[in-house]
């Protein structure tokens, strides 16, 4: 018998411990801040050791609702004790609601459920396509599908086979064809890359992985124009900027657009499991048909409980309106902070971005500064440090973030 009570906190493993296992089992596909959390509640998440931060990544805004969210945890319980999954070969109770909230929040006619975000663009490149062939009458195999430089929409093969980030592609080929890539916020470049075979234009409304990047005014709008007049499904990866996070519901709605086809992932569940759908407000969804597209997990009942719980709760908790005034409040703090190593201050809602100067030493060693201060963010290629708290984030806590970045900036 072993008389060391694995519930004993004395040895429980520290985190020097937890971070050496998981260098010895694990695949070597991230490089993580050496912090090992083990709780959240709201902003807050707490580490092994006791301590607590503020989180300023919120899983890469999955939980814009804020961690263990209670009305969103207390649907995923009652529902993980009635029915989990069923399959789509039956029905469950919970697609049809999930349908009927979804869309009529988001204005949309259908949805195609799914898990993760790769999977929601995986999706959509396929209904685009098929809308191509069968309703615009695109030569079969000549789909062709325009992306922006510096995209980021997922892992998948096919996904990284149409990014331009080498890390991202290098050795995974060989690669799709189909795919053609254009600068991004160049309406011009974009109007001469569409051509017959365009079947569709994939975007990021802002480029959250590529360090927060803004598009210039009119540039979704001009993109909206074209794809209308050249026949071509517009897809807006919302996955990141969607579902408040940039102060509206969608991001599309700051010029005023709609897209024929959304995607929406992470904050689709508050965080507490793998929900994205791709959203439809036109007839293009209406190409697939039985048979030709699925998945095993995609319009669970679990995932459906938890998403009408964690839409609900954006809602009815004013949180998309606080992103709006939280983040222009805490855009301005950071504008206001004179540190020669600041290049610029970017951002909508509270989807903010810090970029140094290349002379700076760095983001990861801000990033390292701000944890000894208590604060959670991560860098985004070598020079930006991404600022994206819960939606829930109060003006004293966004008083004290600002304040602890002049800190680590000087
Ligand atoms: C995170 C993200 C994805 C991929 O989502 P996963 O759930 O990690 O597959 C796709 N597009 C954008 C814009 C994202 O931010």
């Amino acid at each position: 018998m072993n008389d060391i009570d694995p519930m004993d906190f004395r040895h429980r493993p520290g985190s020097a411990d937890l971070i050496a296992l998981e260098g010895l089992y694990g695949a070597k596909n991230y490089k993580p801040l050496d912090v090992v959390l083990t709780r959240g509640q709201g902003v807050f998440v707490w580490d092994v050791d006791g301590n607590r931060y503020l989180d300023c990544l919120s899983a890469y805004s999955a939980v814009n609702q804020g961690h263990c969210h209670p009305k969103i945890l207390a649907a995923m319980v009652e529902q993980a004790g009635r029915l989990t999954l069923t399959s789509r070969a039956f029905r469950n109770d919970q697609l049809a609601p999930f349908y009927e909230e979804l869309c009529a929040l988001t204005g949309s006619h259908k949805v195609l459920p799914m898990n993760s975000g790769a999977e929601a663009v995986e999706s959509a490149i396929k209904v685009a396509r098929k809308w191509g062939y069968e309703v615009k009458g695109v030569p079969d195999g000549q789909a062709e599908i325009v992306v922006a430089a510096d995209n980021f929409h997922g892992r998948t093969v096919a996904i990284v086979g149409f990014s331009t980030d080498p890390t991202s592609r290098g050795h995974f080929g060989p690669f799709a064809p189909g795919f053609r890539t254009v600068p991004y916020g160049d309406a011009a470049a974009l109007e001469a890359a569409i051509g017959p075979n365009t079947v569709a234009v994939l975007l990021e409304p802002i480029q959250g992985e590529a360090g927060v990047i803004i598009p210039p005014p009119g540039y979704l709008k001009r993109a909206r124009e074209l794809c209308t007049e050249k026949n071509a499904i517009l897809i807006l990866d919302e996955i990141q900027t969607g579902l408040g996070r940039t102060g509206k519901l969608l991001a599309e709605a700051h010029e005023g657009i709609e897209a024929d086809l959304t995607l929406i992932g992470k904050a689709l569940s508050g965080g507490f499991y793998p929900v994205s759908a791709v959203l439809s407000n036109s007839e293009v969804m209406d190409v697939l048909h039985p048979g030709e597209h699925g998945s095993t997990f995609g319009g669970n009942p679990l995932a459906c409980a938890v998403a009408r719980a964690a839409l609900r709760v954006l809602t009815d908790e004013g949180m998309i309106e606080n992103a709006a005034r939280i983040g222009a409040r805490l855009h301005a703090s950071l504008e206001s902070i004179r540190a020669d190593s600041v290049k610029a201050v970017r951002g909508r809602g509270l989807m903010l971005a810090v970029e140094l100067h290349p002379e700076a030493g760095g983001a990861r060693r801000v990033c390292e500064g701000l944890q000894a201060r208590g604060l959670l963010a991560k860098e985004t290629h070598a020079n930006t440090i991404r600022i994206a708290p819960p939606l829930i984030l109060t003006d004293h806590q966004a008083d004290w973030i600002a304040e602890q970045f002049e800190a680590a900036l000087r």
